[in-house]
């Protein structure tokens, strides 16, 4: 039987950093996706590397100021992937957040990023307002600019495992993981791969299945610990216009959300939304009433969508969020990555469970901590925050 350090499952951007991570710390690593790299929420996402200025207001400090550092570091490993973008938030007679809440919000976004380069904001001078794609400037106040960073999701998991790979990690792919059994030092793994089951052995089994986490620690026997999750849709349409500016932060006029609308590969991305979701993670379908919902934010600030209806819609796709199972709405819930380990301090399965695109590579380091006690010491063979992560050809 083969064996690994670690088998990881689950093909999206946490899977793809835990590999790498483990490939550098000089582990063995097989990761196991059963569809495509990215195929899940990691290529769903609104495809921002960023501190989340929203989480602010959720006294988020330190998610802000880890994904400002990790904003940083993509800028300086993967210029190939993403960049820095000016970020415009229009600010009108009715809007809620008013320029004074935005300036402090934005000095205080700006501290915790340490005044690192790409923090720095301001007001955009009316003469300038012409230049925002036909931003509707009909009682306009103010707009102001702030920058955050924005990427293509999926090419940059595909990139972290090309990275992994380089480090001698393994992919199993097309593989679907069916179930694991525990033994006193380690856990043995079975997945379908090829019509055939497959059975390895690892020291530790690291489950970054994402929406499917829950379905994929039930395949554990002896029951290890699962941890209360709700799934929480998030829609995005895609529309055949054209902003270029930069990208556009506002509030939607039904409920005051912040909705994002940005340039993406010639069109135009609006999301998201969010809906309570109790199905199966494979059935996620953008539901009408979220792209009504999306197409009146876009026809609220953009006068040319007015026309538009959700024939015009280009492309749609809904991605899963994992948050902790609360009562309060999903806007207000935490955005920690969750971490649940079978037993410490030597684990032998260790859970992901919700998480930012933005975080991975911390998330992955805080994984290789928690499962450090159960391997084996390596020689080193690269730092993650060295590693330069390249747009596949
Ligand atoms: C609408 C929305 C917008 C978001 N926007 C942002 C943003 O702008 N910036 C940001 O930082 N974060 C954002 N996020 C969060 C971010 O996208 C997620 O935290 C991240 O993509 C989760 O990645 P993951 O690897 O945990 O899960 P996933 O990407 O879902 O990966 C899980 C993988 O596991 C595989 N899998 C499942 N079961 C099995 C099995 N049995 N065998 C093998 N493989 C299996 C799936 O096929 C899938 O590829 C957003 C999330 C949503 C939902």
């Amino acid at each position: 039987m083969k064996e690994y350090d670690v088998i990881i499952v689950g093909g999206g951007i946490h899977g793809a950093g835990v590999m790498q991570a483990a490939a550098a710390a000089g582990h063995s690593a097989l990761l196991i996706e059963k569809r495509e790299l990215a195929s899940g929420t990691s290529s769903r996402s609104s495809k921002l590397i960023h501190g989340g200025l929203r989480y602010l207001e959720s006294g988020q400090f330190s998610l802000v100021r880890e994904s400002l550092r990790e904003r940083s570091v993509h800028l300086r490993i993967a210029p190939e992937l993403v960049e820095l973008k000016p970020f415009y938030i229009p600010v009108y007679a009715a809007t809620r957040r008013r320029p004074w809440q935005l300036k402090i919000g934005l000095a205080l976004y700006a501290a915790l990023g340490g005044f690192a380069a790409g923090t720095g904001f301001g007001s955009v001078p009316k003469r300038e307002w012409a230049q925002l794609d036909g931003l509707d400037t009909r009682n306009l106040d103010a707009v102001i600019r702030y920058y955050d960073a924005q990427t293509d999701d999926a090419a940059l998991t595909r990139a972290v495992v090309e990275s992994a790979r380089s480090l001698g990690g393994e992919l199993a792919l097309p593989a679907t993981f069916l179930s694991a059994s525990l033994e006193d030092d380690g856990v043995q793994v079975s997945f379908a791969q090829d019509g055939a089951a497959t059975v390895c052995r690892a020291r530790v089994l690291v489950n970054a299945a994402g929406p499917w986490a829950t379905q994929v620690a039930r395949a554990v026997t002896p029951a290890i610990q699962v941890p209360a999750v709700d799934l929480v849709q998030g829609t995005h349409i895609v529309l055949p216009m054209s902003v270029t500016a930069g990208i556009y932060y506002v509030e939607s006029p039904a409920d005051g959300r912040a909705v994002f609308i940005m340039p993406w590969k010639g069109a135009t991305l609006v999301g998201t939304t969010e809906t309570p979701y109790r199905g199966e993670p494979d059935q996620v379908r953008p539901l009408p009433e979220e792209e009504e919902y999306l197409l009146a934010v876009a026809r609220h600030y953009f006068p040319s969508v007015a026309g538009m209806t959700r024939a015009d819609i280009r492309e749609r796709f809904a991605g899963l969020r994992v948050l902790p199972a609360a009562s309060e709405k999903a806007f207000d819930r935490s955005r920690e990555t969750i971490f649940t380990a079978d037993r410490d301090p030597h684990p032998r399965v260790l859970g992901i469970y919700g998480g930012k695109l933005t975080g991975w590579r911390a998330a992955a380091a805080q994984v290789l901590d928690r499962i450090g006690p159960s391997l084996a010491a390596k020689p080193r063979r690269a730092a993650t925050d060295e590693l330069v992560l390249r747009r596949a050809t």
